[in-house]
């Protein structure tokens, strides 16, 4: 695609559709939109706006495509690959100021919210009514960002991803039409399901302008367990007894040594460092809860547990799950002087246990420094590897590693990402993933997007 670099003319009446309050061509604001939390490559936008309103977004996606400007959208930047880099510069439309919550309708556990919201503050708002939004990535990302990279988290064993939560959609298109699609009844049979479309569609389809989400009954109670395992596999093999129990676990990820390691050392949790399943689970009384731990702990302890220490009620649940939410960090903390590679990839529960013994066997022999942390309910594992900044050679060999384990999760009936998107890391894989169906979401694109102009340089390889 040829786009045109903006002109003087260009960025004075893109000033005019907003006010020069919400318009930046200032280096340090370029610089934040430069970038997300993945180790890709930066690239400056030539202008950020924050938009107010609907009308505003369709007004200026309808003068960038006339002109042929890039665009792309910004929530948080918390992406992990690559998925919010203006990589062909142009316009970004940073969010952060339609982050109103329209209205919440209790009663049909629903709210009406505009793409800015961070996810947190959309729950603390509903804090109150007993319910709450169950995707939780864990960074502090916006609806708009969710929906657009299809975001899940340690509760998707249970809840679903966000895609699960979006029932109606307000688009804007490349040509400035504001598109509505879904409906407020909780099912329907009706025509195409549009909004599946854009969930996952990484704004390169049209802009998120409005989302009514589907809200979740607040459970009235919670218990946490840590079990330890001799080794990681028997851990695997755990994950797929207790998803067969019937027990329903909220939670179930799977930490390797490693990870405690790092999580006693930051947060002093005292845990015994081997491989760990942090396990939830959700219930209406105590008593069921605790009628629960007992049958888990009876699955852990047939598959060789050392150690199954349960907890009751929301402190404990949260105090564990607080160190788990902010392991990415720790890890990228611990070492300031390696970049470090997160893969995600997901694989059919049956096929766990051998992707993470593929993964023992890639990294084991080069020594390299790496962490394995995994929402391991939904067979889906992030492998965190790291390579020293100044040895292009080590970092080399970190890419060829997650590359052919990328290939193997693919192999094994799996997916190149779970949870974070396709963005710039995950394009080569399409091919492969997709087969003949790629060609078919590139006609999918050229539909709504003709000119090119969203988010380019995403989902689809160079
Ligand atoms: C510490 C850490 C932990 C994480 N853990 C998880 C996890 O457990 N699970 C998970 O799924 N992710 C996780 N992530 C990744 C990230 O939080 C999610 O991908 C999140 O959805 C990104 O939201 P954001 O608001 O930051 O969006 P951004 O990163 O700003 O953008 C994401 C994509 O959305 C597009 N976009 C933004 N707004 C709109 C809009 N209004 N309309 C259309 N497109 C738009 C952007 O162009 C981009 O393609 C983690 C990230 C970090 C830093």
């Amino acid at each position: 695609m040829k786009f045109n670099p903006l002109s003087n003319d260009h960025l004075k009446e893109l000033e005019s559709m907003v006010s020069p309050d919400r318009f930046s061509t200032g280096v340090s604001i370029l610089d934040l939109h430069a970038k997300d939390q993945s180790a890709h490559s930066a690239c400056r936008p030539e202008v950020v706006l924050w938009p107010e309103t609907a009308s505003e977004v369709a007004a200026i996606l309808s003068y960038a495509n006339r002109n042929r400007i890039p665009l792309t959208g910004w929530g948080s930047g918390s992406s992990l690959e690559g998925n919010p880099i203006p990589v062909c510069r142009g316009i970004v439309l940073d969010f952060s100021r339609m982050n109103r919550i329209r209205v919440i309708r209790e009663e049909d556990f629903q709210a009406d919210v505009q793409p800015g919201v961070i996810y947190q503050d959309l729950n603390e708002k509903l804090r109150h009514t007993g319910l709450f939004f169950p995707p939780d990535p864990g960074a502090r990302a916006t609806i708009g960002g969710m929906i657009a990279n299809n975001a899940s988290g340690t509760r998707t064993v249970l809840y679903g991803s966000t895609r699960d939560y979006v029932m109606r959609l307000v688009v804007a298109l490349a040509n400035g039409e504001l598109l509505e699609m879904g409906t407020r009844a909780s099912k329907s049979s009706s025509g195409y399901n549009l909004i599946n479309l854009f969930v996952g569609s990484e704004g390169t389809l049209g802009i998120v302008v409005e989302a009514t989400l589907r809200l979740a009954g607040f459970p009235a109670e919670y218990s946490a367990a840590v079990a330890t395992f001799p080794s990681v596999q028997a851990a695997a093999q755990t994950v797929y007894d207790l998803k067969r129990s019937g027990l329903n676990p909220a939670a179930l990820e799977l930490l390797g040594p490693e990870c405690i390691a790092l999580m006693n050392q930051v947060d002093h949790l005292g845990l015994n460092v081997a491989p760990t399943l942090f396990i939830e689970f959700h219930g209406a009384t105590t008593s069921q809860l605790s009628e629960v731990l007992d049958t888990a702990r009876d699955i852990c302890e047939a598959r060789g547990c050392t150690d199954f220490r349960p907890g009751l009620g929301r402190a404990e649940r949260d105090r564990i799950f607080k160190a788990r939410h902010a392991l990415g960090e720790m890890i990228q903390h611990n070492h300031p002087e390696h970049k470090i590679l997160i893969m995600d990839v997901a694989v059919p529960i049956t096929a766990y246990t051998e992707l993470l013994a593929a993964m023992q066997a890639e990294v084991a022999p080069h020594g390299l420094i790496h962490y394995t942390l995994s929402h391991a309910g939904n067979g889906n594992v992030h492998l965190n590897i790291a390579g020293r900044r100044d040895d292009p050679s080590e970092w080399a060999l970190v890419q060829a590693v997650s590359e052919r384990l990328v290939m193997k999760a693919i192999a094994l009936g799996g997916t190149a990402t779970g949870e974070h998107g396709v963005g710039l890391g995950k394009r080569k894989y399409m091919p492969t993933q997709h087969g003949a169906a790629l060609a078919w979401m590139k006609q999918v694109k050229t539909l709504f997007d003709p000119n090119g102009i969203l988010n380019p340089g995403k989902i689809f390889p160079e």
